[in-house]
């Protein structure tokens, strides 16, 4: 799971690492400081050079960069939230991450000189890279301040490190990363942007994780945009063999949709909405074997985009797996048949294409 800048901002200053001073925008109130610089909160990297970073310096500048960048798409994102932040003063900008190498077995650290929006291109040989553990942690940071050429800043990058090192581990993150790492001009570290993912499978052990993005990432890929007829499927192989009969049926697959194996309501939800932006869809196949997902739960997203989506196209569905009878239960009550197979959902959606 993604987490937004600000969210992993909140999760890095728990454990002492320093971010400016911040605010959430809210449409209505005015800034609580100005300068500021205005950031769209969307879970992808390249915002500032999409337009999606605004410095303003009076309350003029902040409304209408506010009023532009809430409205701004990037890569295909929307932002819900938009931070603002006081302006630092840049000296140095530095790459710096933390990942987990699954080869090795081992978190690795990761960071270059020159951070910011250019990293990449870098070359990937060219990075600092050194495994690290709590016991390594201070050497790790000491050689850390050597290729920075700030040996005298090793003890500040040793506390810096450690505290990353603690809060990639307390929140089973597999990826922290600052980019860039401020080094103001009066000579100190500030995290001038986090992204951080955590790692689903750990999220029964954390209650606390309540974030905007959706559990699970769904992997989406346009296929024709005069497709007419939607498929959503958990696990990529239901998902292909789903395009598949779509096609052998004689109709045109508009889009490929896994939702991956943690999908919950919001995420289902968020499918729904990419699927209605293709104009001639005029039905969908929603073929789920759960898992870990729970049937019970796409039911509920249906019922959820039924409401929430104004000209949702008919929805044929074919469940199995955990949580079955549920759906069947929360579906039924809603007036929303069930059926037994993914041909049935093929010969109504047959139906429904040459009806038209
Ligand atoms: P990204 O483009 O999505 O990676 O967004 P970042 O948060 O990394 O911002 C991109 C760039 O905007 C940074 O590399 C900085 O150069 C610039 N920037 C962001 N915040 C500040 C700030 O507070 N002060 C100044 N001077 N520049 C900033
Ligand atoms: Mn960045």
């Amino acid at each position: 799971m993604k987490l937004l800048e600000y969210e992993a901002k909140h999760l890095i200053n728990e454990h002492n690492i320093p971010v400016p001073s911040s605010f959430i925008v809210s449409p209505a109130a005015d800034p609580e400081f100005l300068p500021a610089v205005i950031k769209s909160q969307v879970p992808t990297g390249g915002r500032g050079k999409a337009g999606g970073i605004a410095v303003v310096d009076s309350e003029k500048q902040y409304a209408d960069a506010v009023e532009r960048i809430s409205q701004l798409q990037i890569k295909g994102f929307t932002p819900k939230t938009l931070l603002a932040e006081e302006l630092v003063m840049i000296d140095k900008e530095f790459y710096l991450s933390l990942l987990i190498d699954t080869s090795a077995a081992s978190i690795v650290l990761m960071a270059h000189k020159n951070g910011g929006v250019e990293v990449e291109e870098n070359q990937a040989e060219d990075f600092f890279r050194r495994p690290i553990s709590a016991d390594t942690a201070e050497t790790v940071a000491d050689e850390l301040a050597d290729y920075f050429d700030l040996p005298d800043k090793s003890f500040v990058l040793q506390d810096l490190v450690e505290a990353l090192f603690r809060c990639f581990c307390a929140n089973d993150a597999t990826l922290l990363e600052l980019n860039p790492l401020i080094y103001t001009r009066d000579g100190k570290f500030v995290a001038g942007d986090c992204k951080m993912e955590l790692d689903d499978a750990a999220a029964f052990r954390h209650p606390e994780w309540q974030f905007e993005q959706a559990k699970a990432e769904v992997n989406f890929v346009a296929l024709d945009q005069n497709g007419t007829v939607a498929t959503i499927a958990n696990g990529a192989g239901l998902a292909m063999a789903t395009v598949d009969a779509v096609a052998d049926a004689g109709m045109t697959p508009a889009n490929f949709l896994d939702i991956g194996g943690g999908a919950n309501e919001a995420s289902v939800l968020a499918a729904f909405e990419r699927i209605v932006a293709f104009p001639s869809v005029k039905v969908i196949i929603i073929n789920i074997f759960a898992g870990i997902t729970r049937c019970d739960e796409i039911a509920r997203a249906v019922i959820a985009a039924k409401s929430q989506i104004t000209n949702l196209p008919p929805a044929y569905i074919r469940l199995a797996g955990t949580n079955f009878e549920q759906a069947v239960d929360i579906l039924t009550d809603a007036g929303i048949p069930t059926l037994a197979t993914l041909e049935e959902c093929i010969q109504r959606a047959v139906k429904e294409v040459s009806h038209e």
